[in-house]
């Protein structure tokens, strides 16, 4: 994979600087969504190298600190709402600020991806579907109802984005944790667009 159009690190370089911010468990996971991103990609007809891309550096700020996270939504003037979530909400919506800067990519498109992998949105692209659906069914994920989201996206990537986002959802209510709007907006817009594509 050649990576030069987008960032000036080879495959090499950029696997190393990935598995030196995150622990041996994590980084097998973002190989894992790396394949899975592949595969949609493939199968969907999305840019192979941007999915690659999008895939392994989506989780590269899973293990930065709180405190540097309200740092850049003060430095970037994000909204400052987003400073009573925390880092599962962070580390795609303004982690991917500080990938950008680290990995001087300026790609929107693949941003976009990641800045979207946990939430979703109500309008996503072919890239921000298949980086959202590869997080939820890479082969190291193991929970209940992942055989069935594997088979969903397998046939249909908006069904699979539904699915997972109604589980997501459903798993975060059960346990009490606050649910982000832009997951709500999520299940809202592809609830409504698969009854219209029945
Ligand atoms: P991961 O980074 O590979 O673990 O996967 P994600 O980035 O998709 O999700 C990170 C965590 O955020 C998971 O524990 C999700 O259940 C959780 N999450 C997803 N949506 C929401 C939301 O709307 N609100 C909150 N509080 N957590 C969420
Ligand atoms: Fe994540
Ligand atoms: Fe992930």
């Amino acid at each position: 994979m050649n990576y030069h159009d987008y960032i000036d690190f080879s495959r090499e370089e950029l696997l190393d600087k990935v598995a030196a911010a995150m622990s041996k468990k994590r980084f097998d996971h973002v190989l894992g969504v790396e394949q899975a991103a592949l595969d949609l990609a493939e199968r969907y007809g999305c840019d192979i190298t941007k999915a690659s891309l999008a895939a392994l550096l989506h989780d590269y700020a899973k293990e930065v600190a709180d405190k540097d996270f309200l740092d850049i939504i003060d430095q970037k003037q994000l909204d400052p709402a987003l400073k009573k979530w925390g880092n599962n909400i962070w580390h795609g919506v303004v982690g991917a600020h500080l990938i950008s800067a680290e990995f001087g990519l300026v790609d929107q498109e693949i941003l976009q991806a990641i800045q979207r992998h946990t939430v979703g949105s109500a309008e996503m692209t072919l890239l921000d579907k298949v980086l959202y659906v590869a997080d939820y069914i890479e082969p190291g994920r193991d929970f209940p109802g992942v055989t069935e989201a594997r088979i969903i996206a397998s046939q249909s990537l908006d069904q699979a984005v539904a699915f997972e986002t109604a589980q997501t959802i459903a798993h975060l209510a059960k346990k009490g944790i606050p649910i982000h709007p832009q997951t709500l907006e999520t299940y809202n817009s592809y609830v409504q667009f698969l009854k219209e594509n029945k």
